[in-house]
């Protein structure tokens, strides 16, 4: 009887196909206040118009970064419960070690407090002073960290990642010419590594395909060079490959994750992005030799190699979320969310990076205030705007971020200035989103009234976006 029933409806015409709905639901919520615009003014002033100095009761939907932000799961939750916290050997190291070799394939890892630790671990016992280190739009720690130890980081992306109304499947693919004359021009025991980001952070959260992966290590095994994976946003990565790549439609997430990981010598990771924890990383390498090295360092550096900074809980919610972020349903929503807002912004003639990326919308902010000179800080000019209006804090990925050269000290401005939008994950509603992008419109028709940006009256001498005081040019 039902059956039929069934045969029916799906016979009418008018018969819907039921509409993407997230995979969970809320069991817990957090109050956020929405402030009025006079408050925001004095508070933006205090901070010396540095976002990241705001105090997060000042900020209604806080977009600064997905890092460790989004919401645990009651798996998660139950899994704090029953952390160990022995010195030595827990079996909360010994879940999140399963985990990853269940995942990623990884024999030997270390943990980490989050992702900029393990980079240091791993490039302790890597990169000296002079290597050079290529790879696709280095994120910002890990070009800090390369460059701290003076080396230097050559970012080999595809031209296409630079403009922003090309839509290209695969924007953080690297370019196969531009990566094999670096490993032509220097030798071999110049260049420690090849770092490929997946997803690329700074060029707008965008994909590596399966094909440039294989491609980049054959040029790797060519050379003679490991290749290392800073793996933070790995699991959006799959999820496109799947939806983007022909001949990863049928895969499983689990199943793609594995096969990009199998060409990769060494990976970094920050668990505050897709193992949806709020602190933790780890290093993970196939090398036993590579892992005796980098294991004196983590000791030094992050604790006994079976804790490395972190709690047996907190190890345990890693373990438990590196699962839950390579199902198909949760990556779906996800990405879906993001797209649902960057959807949005276009709707508004809003230029945003296209394809939209896997974690954040980003705002191109040179075409959207063209009439500001790169010196006066044109995605931070936006950012500052779009917090006045709305209380939503974003982050700037444009001149500040790029910082100064380290051997000539000359401000450097990027090809892109960005702010990005970043979502934290299975936290926000699209009610959120929709107020995100009213906000957005709301400057975006006003934007001609922009004369002028910032300057800085402070900086630190590396990573200066995190503590950088600004005025208002007049
Ligand atoms: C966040 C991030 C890092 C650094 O990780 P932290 O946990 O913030 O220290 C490194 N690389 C990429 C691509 C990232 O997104």
């Amino acid at each position: 009887m039902w059956s039929a029933f069934f045969f029916y409806l799906c016979q009418k015409k008018n018969h819907m196909e039921l509409p993407f709905a997230e995979p969970y639901k809320i069991k817990m919520v957090e109050n956020i206040y929405r402030s009025t615009r006079a408050e925001r003014e004095k508070w933006l002033k205090a901070a010396k118009y540095n976002l990241f100095n705001l105090r997060s009761e000042q900020v209604y939907i806080d977009l600064l970064t997905d890092s460790g932000t989004g919401a645990m799961s009651d798996k998660q939750w139950s899994e704090m419960m029953i952390g160990d916290e022995s010195y030595a050997g827990a079996t909360s190291y010994f879940k999140m070690k399963h985990a990853i070799e269940r995942i990623t394939g990884f024999p030997y890892f270390l943990p980490a407090h989050q992702g900029r630790a393990a980079e240091n671990v791993l490039f302790s016992a890597m990169v000296k002073a002079g290597d050079i280190v290529p790879g696709n739009s280095h994120f910002d720690t890990t070009k800090g960290h390369i460059e701290y130890r003076k080396a230097r980081a050559i970012d080999c992306t595809i031209a296409e990642a630079y403009d922003t109304t090309v839509s290209h499947p695969f924007k953080g693919n690297v370019d196969l010419e531009k990566l094999e004359t670096v490993l032509k021009t220097f030798p071999r025991e110049h260049v420690p590594m090849i770092i490929l980001t997946i997803t690329c952070n700074t060029s707008g959260g965008q994909p590596v395909s399966m094909q440039n992966i294989k491609d980049v290590k054959k040029l790797a095994d060519k050379y003679g060079i490991p290749l290392v994976f800073d793996s933070a946003r790995f699991a959006e990565n799959a999820y496109f490959i799947k939806v983007r790549e022909n001949g990863y439609a049928d895969k499983t997430i689990k199943e793609i994750v594995r096969e990009m990981f199998s060409f990769a010598d060494a990976m970094t990771m920050s668990s505050k992005k897709d193992a949806i924890v709020n602190m933790g990383g780890f290093s993970a390498m196939r090398s036993k030799e590579l892992f005796q090295n980098a294991s004196v360092f983590n000791i030094m550096f992050e604790g006994y190699i079976t804790y490395g900074g972190m709690s047996g809980r907190d190890m345990n919610a890693l373990a438990q979320g590196l699962d839950e972020a390579t199902e198909f349903e949760y990556l779906d929503a996800r990405v879906k969310q993001v797209e649902y807002l960057g959807k949005k912004c276009i709707d508004y003639g809003i230029p945003v990076q296209q394809p939209i990326g896997g974690h954040a919308v980003f705002v191109d902010a040179r075409r959207f205030v063209p009439q500001l000179p790169k010196e006066e800080f044109i995605a931070q000019t936006v950012a500052l705007e779009l917090y006045l209006e709305g209380g939503i804090r974003s982050v700037e990925i444009g001149a500040i971020l790029a910082d100064r050269d380290p051997i000539t000290r000359e401000n450097r401005y990027p090809e892109l200035e960005l702010v990005r939008l970043a979502i934290p994950r299975r936290t926000y509603t699209n009610n959120h989103m929709d107020y995100v992008a009213t906000a957005l419109k709301n400057i975006f028709d006003t934007r001609h009234e922009a004369k002028h940006g910032f300057r800085i009256t402070y900086e630190a001498p590396i990573m200066r976006h995190f503590t950088v005081e600004l005025e208002k040019i007049k």
